[in-house]
């Protein structure tokens, strides 16, 4: 079957925050379209791929940018050997075949890649191809989902009202501090007591948001710096190449996070 290579063949490890996955299963039972909150690298597509595994439903996951247009997601004609072949887009893929489109980041993509997800977000679930002059019914089982990071959205680029209301939300944040530690020493494969080092450091980057930060470190930062000193580099090198300097160019906000990291050894 076409969708055989979006399964999930293994469990993806994941540490739940609250009662989202009862809710989330919900919520696909009802084939309801998903918006899943939360700053970037907190867990949202580790999250849904957990959940696609354990519904056993096929994922299709697209990372969402500036450059992307409504083509990229439904398809388009290509040339070859025969002609022109129209060719399924990720989207189109799943609302045929039945599985999970996660969009990851979609205010990132241009308004018009907005407007074809809105026939399929009410009750008539239904994707036009313009283009083919098709009407795709979506399948039974075609769910979709889309993660959202309020932190990072401007009015230009924002949803747009007519678009969030299509969707219920589940809102996410960094795990608490003991939940993410035991998520970190397991993702980066270093002990517990040193994760909580990378823990303390995170926190207090996150206490800088809206100080000259954008965002504070995330977990997913916290887990390169620690598979680094999981290759023997110590806690402060491993935290300036993993969280400082790609997190800003600011000589003071980074002397306020090397502080940070020399309070917390
Ligand atoms: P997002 O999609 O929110 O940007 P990810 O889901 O990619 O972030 O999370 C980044 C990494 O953090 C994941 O690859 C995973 O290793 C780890 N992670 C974050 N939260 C959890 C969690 N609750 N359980 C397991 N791993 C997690």
């Amino acid at each position: 079957m076409v969708l055989t290579p979006y399964f999930l063949a293994d469990e993806p490890f994941y540490a739940p925050q609250a009662d989202e996955i009862e809710l989330f299963t919900a919520a696909h039972a009802l084939r309801q379209p998903v918006m899943i909150k939360g700053p970037t690298g907190c867990g949202k597509t580790r999250f849904i791929e957990h959940m696609a595994w354990r519904l056993g439903r096929p994922l299709v996951t697209v990372a969402c940018h500036e450059d992307m247009t409504a083509s990229d997601l439904v398809g388009r004609f290509l040339l070859d050997a025969d002609g022109t072949v129209w060719h399924d887009g990720p989207l189109t893929l799943a609302v045929r075949h039945g599985a999970i489109c996660y969009l990851d980041e979609i205010v990132e993509a241009r308004q018009d890649t907005t407007v074809v997800i809105h026939p399929l977000t009410d009750d008539r679930r239904i994707l036009p191809l313009d283009k083919k002059n098709e009407l795709v019914r979506a399948h039974p089982d075609f769910q979709l989902v889309i993660s959202y990071n309020p932190g990072y959205q401007s009015v230009l680029k924002d949803l747009k009202e007519s678009t969030k209301q299509r969707f219920v939300g589940l809102d996410f944040t960094y795990p608490d501090a003991a939940r993410e530690a035991r998520i970190v020493a397991r993702e980066a494969g270093i002990d517990e007591a040193t994760a909580t080092l990378l823990v303390k450091v995170a926190d207090r980057s996150r206490n800088l948001k809206g100080h000259g930060l954008d965002e504070g470190a995330s977990t997913r930062m916290l887990i390169q710096a620690g598979r680094l000193m999981a290759r023997g580099i110590s806690l402060t090198a491993a935290c300036q190449m993993a969280l400082v300097l790609p997190i800003t160019d600011d000589p003071d906000l980074r002397a306020s996070l090397t502080d940070a990291i020399a309070a917390c050894q």
